[in-house]
């Protein structure tokens, strides 16, 4: 749907052999395109080379729910026992800013991705899920998070906002942008090209060496050789359990009338969820359709990711049928669209990014499903992390964490998929007893 409504992508040519340049980059998602972005902007006599094994986009970057928001995968808590209180609230804060230094750049750079800073409201429609609400209010303060970050609203409030059914309140945040994905991949892309990065594409890396891609067609040599394949790293020799491949899916109806807007909201543009354990977004497009999406596709043994995976019929029915008992009114509306990607997940569900100045390889990712905002702040930081600036970007909590290796299989098989089946049954518990399931306390080391 996103690359069907973007306009034309030019076709850039393979790589054509053996070639030098001073950083190469592995993958032309928002990660590789970010830190290329940086780097040229920043050092423009830089030689930077992007190699990307299908096109601008392929990824996660072209597919996603249009969310730039200040999510960060790793919770508070836990940064801050990795790092400390104020490590842990100077992530969050870079993470705020980085929604308004996309919206900023994508400005300046004239990408136009359909973007609205309309913020994100997570309804609550059981007694259970208001209860997490309300923990979820309770504990930002405890981190000085004030209302002008994480704000309670109360069921007409909420309704104001977004009315789902059975809405007895909701959080909402400012920080987030609605956004075209494709649109701003292949912005980005366009903008690299226009400060002299070179883009390959059609050409698959087979091996990430110290000073070097390899591929079928030849070597890039480089000083620094950047990995940002994501979800597809396990595919990478010597890369297969550092993350995992999780499937998120997706569908978009048609472009919807305004009297049923009327009846949905969202008249800003707000991306939405709600407070069940199973992750589920949506975002109203610009041309009025609603894109809407969740997790709960299997996890593939070993790690395989494939385009036979980016569809599932039976989640997308699962969507369809969560989506019309959100908003009763959609009940017989066309499914125009429904396609899905793999995201990556590191074992401690840290997103990281680094480089090794010993080796020359860097490295970012493990957004699980928070990857559109933060692979600009990845972006912004390796290009500090390459040039050697000391900036407050590679101060961050998050630089240089290395997350321990997923356990082999069949055991991460199991654990994945059984953590899967465990928020499935968790929500289902809810629903019917409208008290906090015991099963999601029983598993929450499963649940992530
Ligand atoms: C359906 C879905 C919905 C999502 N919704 C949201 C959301 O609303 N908000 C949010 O913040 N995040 C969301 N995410 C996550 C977000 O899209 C990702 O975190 C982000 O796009 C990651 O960008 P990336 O550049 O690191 O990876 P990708 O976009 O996956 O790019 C990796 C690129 O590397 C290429 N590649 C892989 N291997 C090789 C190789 N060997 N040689 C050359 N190239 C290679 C791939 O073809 C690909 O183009 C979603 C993800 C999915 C799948």
């Amino acid at each position: 749907m996103w690359h069907d409504t973007a306009p034309p992508a030019p076709s850039r040519p393979p790589l054509p052999g053996t070639h030098d340049a001073d950083v190469v980059v592995v993958g032309a998602g928002y990660t590789g395109l970010w830190t290329a972005y940086s780097l040229a902007v920043a050092d423009p006599s830089l030689r930077i080379v992007v190699v990307e094994a299908e096109q601008v986009g392929h990824g996660a970057s072209g597919r996603n729910g249009g969310w730039c928001s200040a999510l960060f995968p790793a919770s508070l808590p836990s940064l801050a026992a990795a790092a400390g209180r104020d490590a842990a609230l100077a992530q969050h804060r870079a993470m705020r800013a980085t929604v308004d230094e996309v919206a900023r750049t994508a400005a300046a750079e004239g990408i136009d991705c359909h973007l609205a800073k309309g913020g994100t409201v997570v309804v609550a429609r059981n007694r259970a899920q208001w209860g997490r609400a309300r923990a979820e209010v309770a504990a930002a303060r405890t981190w000085d998070r004030g209302e002008d970050d994480l704000r309670l609203l109360d069921a007409r409030e909420a309704t104001g906002v977004l009315r789902a059914s059975g809405t007895v309140g909701a959080t909402y945040t400012p920080d987030c942008a609605a956004i075209h994905p494709a649109r701003l991949v292949r912005g980005l892309a366009d903008a690299c090209e226009r400060h002299g990065v070179t883009i390959h594409e059609s050409t698959r890396v087979t091996a990430i060496e110290p000073g070097r891609a390899r591929t079928a067609a030849g070597d890039v040599r480089a000083d620094v050789v950047v990995r940002a394949t994501e979800g597809y790293t396990p595919l990478l020799p010597g890369q297969r359990r550092a993350v995992v491949p999780v499937y998120s899916l997706m569908i978009a109806t048609e472009p919807l009338p305004q009297a049923v807007w009327d009846e949905i909201g969202l008249a800003r543009r707000e991306t939405f969820s709600d407070h069940r354990h199973l992750v589920i977004y949506g975002q109203r497009t610009a041309d009025d359709r609603l894109a809407f999406g969740g997790r709960g596709a299997p996890y593939h043994l070993g790690s395989r990711v494939s385009p036979a995976f980016d569809r599932d019929e039976r989640v997308f029915a699962g969507l369809y049928a969560t989506l019309v008992d959100l908003f009763p009114v959609l009940a017989g509306t066309r499914v125009t669209h429904a396609w899905g990607g793999p995201l990556g997940i590191a074992r401690d569900w840290c997103a990281s990014v680094g480089l090794d100045r010993r080796t020359g390889l860097a490295w970012a990712g493990g957004y699980v499903g928070d990857g559109v905002a933060t692979t600009n702040l990845a972006g912004r930081t390796l290009r500090d992390l390459v040039l050697g600036h000391d900036t407050d970007l590679v101060r961050l909590p998050w630089v240089g964490h290395h997350s321990p290796a997923w356990e082999p299989e069949p055991l991460r098989w199991l654990g994945i998929n059984a953590g899967l089946r465990a928020t499935r049954l968790a929500d289902a518990e809810e629903s019917l007893t409208r008290r906090p399931s015991l099963l999601a306390r029983a598993t929450a080391p499963l649940l992530g």
